[in-house]
């Protein structure tokens, strides 16, 4: 017997049949461990009824009303953080303490939303003009729309929810079909917490349940994070039908490694950064830029590390790299290798036969040196353990690569000297940079975001941009005139 995952809506799980249903895999053993409903217009409609039915009410709780649930929802999620990391684990197959991690960075944005009346007051100008006051408030949009990608099942979630909840909107989750549980988790959390039946309603499904969010005329806004390709659709969707859009996209993050720099540091970083969550990272590094001349050495130090990395299921303790999440997604990552190999680039560490029994998605950690930037491995998105080393002579030469890419999710520089690092944090043109720090994901009170095909809106997720992409601002002139004053100024067609 599977379980059976199904759509909670008003606060409910869905008791209807679903005329299709996705299979979701324990990617460890390769084995179905549940089917999940699928929802098709009519089981959207139904969801976003509900928000829009719950919208009202909720626009109406107070701020401190509001602000309460989400303190509540935040010691709930500190409480289960151990229980939302193994549901996680058990679907995507990333390491339980890398799932845990995930659920860290997704308080941190359920604790900047509980600063809710602070983050939501308005302005006020005294005496704008002689007797008119002007002051300006942020209001929800109502309902909203968010879809969720497979590699960050509760984060990424937690990204939009608790900020868009908090500035009074009410929202239909479509998490990803392949690991839907941990939204259903977070759902029944924020119904412990105090959060009305309706607020948030989580219908389950693919591009059919996408497209009745995105058509739905109820549904005022949209944020998703997902592929590049499916990030433009969204964003031209949504908004030719009328919707504010912020649509996250896919990325290809290079790590600069400069002469100077410590390289057992950047040894260290590289390994963690590549393979942490077996690649399937947003923010992984996929290319290290090694600036001549330290390619060989610091080849030789990744390899090293590599050899000794653990890969084994995520449940277990001395695990470090998980499977992937599907048999696909296994075999597509594995197909790059051989392209890669195929298209003459050096295979340092193949994982391709990683030697694990059963029928686990495995893939060992893969290393390419002198990868050329025509190379398959190099232009898209693999999404997986796999890291490419490019050569180049100089600083120059690293951000005139970089910059040439299409993607601008991330990046970061390793080195010992502040001028360069200046040079490069001032003139990359990617949208997150780290300097000697490979995973630069801004705290929840910063906001984050990619430039160029990492992001189509100009709102970027969580923090202050995600609060004024949740609200919009209306400014209210006002004049009290005193019955002694009243008459006095007649009609004047002139502009005010
Ligand atoms: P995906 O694009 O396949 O799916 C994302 C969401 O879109 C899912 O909910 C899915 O059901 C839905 N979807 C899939 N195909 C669709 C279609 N044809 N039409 C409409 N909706 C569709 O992405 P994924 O494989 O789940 O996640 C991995 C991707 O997400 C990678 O490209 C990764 O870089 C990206 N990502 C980006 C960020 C970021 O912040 N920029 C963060 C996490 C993941």
């Amino acid at each position: 017997m599977t379980e059976h995952i199904t759509h909670r809506i008003a606060g409910k799980p869905w008791t209807g049949t679903a005329e299709r249903t996705g299979e979701v895999f324990d990617p460890a053993t390769g084995t179905v461990q549940a089917h999940v409903d699928f929802a098709g217009p009519a089981e959207v409609d139904e969801a976003v009824r509900a928000a829009a039915a719950a919208f009202p009410a909720w626009r109406d709780t107070s701020l401190a009303g509001r602000s309460r649930v989400l303190f509540r929802f935040r010691e709930l999620l500190a409480q289960r953080q151990d229980d939302l990391a193994r549901l996680i684990t058990a679907e995507h197959g990333k390491v339980v303490s890398d799932a845990a991690g995930e659920v860290a960075r997704g308080l941190e944005n359920v604790e900047y939303a509980c600063s809710a009346p602070q983050l939501l007051k308005g302005e006020f100008s005294e005496n704008a003009s002689t007797g008119v006051d002007v002051h300006s408030t942020p209001q929800p949009l109502g309902v909203v729309g968010v879809i969720s990608p497979f590699n960050f099942p509760a984060m990424v979630p937690l990204w939009f929810v608790p900020g868009a909840i908090a500035c009074g909107n009410t929202v239909v989750l479509k998490p990803s079909e392949k690991d839907p549980s941990a939204s259903l988790l977070i759902a029944e959390l924020l119904a412990e917490a105090g959060l009305p039946d309706g607020v948030l309603n989580v219908v389950h499904g693919d591009k059919v349940a996408v497209d009745a969010v995105l058509e739905h005329p109820d549904v005022e806004a949209v944020s998703f994070v997902g592929s590049t390709p499916i990030a433009r659709y969204v964003y031209e969707t949504a908004t030719a039908a009328g919707k504010r859009c912020q649509a996250l996209g896919g990325a290809k993050n290079h790590m600069a490694v400069l002469p100077d720099a410590d390289l057992d540091g950047a040894a260290d970083a590289a390994v963690s950064a590549g393979f942490g969550s077996a690649g399937e990272r947003c923010m992984a590094v996929s290319v290290l830029v090694a600036v001549d001349p330290i390619g060989d050495e610091l080849v030789a130090k990744i390899t090293d590390r590599m050899r000794s990395l653990r890969v084994g299921d995520g449940r277990e303790p001395d695990s470090e790299m998980g499977p992937l999440v599907t048999a696909a997604h296994r075999e597509r990552v594995a197909s790059y290798i051989d392209a890669g190999a195929e298209a003459g680039a050096t295979l340092a560490v193949d994982g391709r036969e990683p030697g694990i029994d059963g029928d686990g998605f495995w893939l060992g950690p893969t290393l390419f040196d002198h990868v050329r930037p025509e190379m398959s491995i190099y232009t898209d998105e693999i999404f997986g353990p796999v890291l490419s080393v490019v050569r180049v002579e100089s600083l120059d030469a690293a951000l005139e690569l970089i910059n040439a890419g299409h993607y601008g999710n991330g990046t970061a520089v390793f080195t010992g000297d502040g001028a360069a690092a200046r040079r490069f944090t001032r003139d990359v043109e990617v949208g997150m940079v780290g300097v000697n720090v490979p995973i630069p994901v801004p705290v929840g009170y910063y906001s984050f975001g990619g430039w160029k095909d990492s992001l189509f809106g100009d709102s970027h997720a969580y923090g202050p941009e995600g609060f004024h992409f949740f609200t919009r601002r209306k400014v209210v002139t006002t004049r009290w005139p005193s019955p002694s004053t009243a008459a006095a100024g007649g009609v004047n067609l002139r502009f005010p």
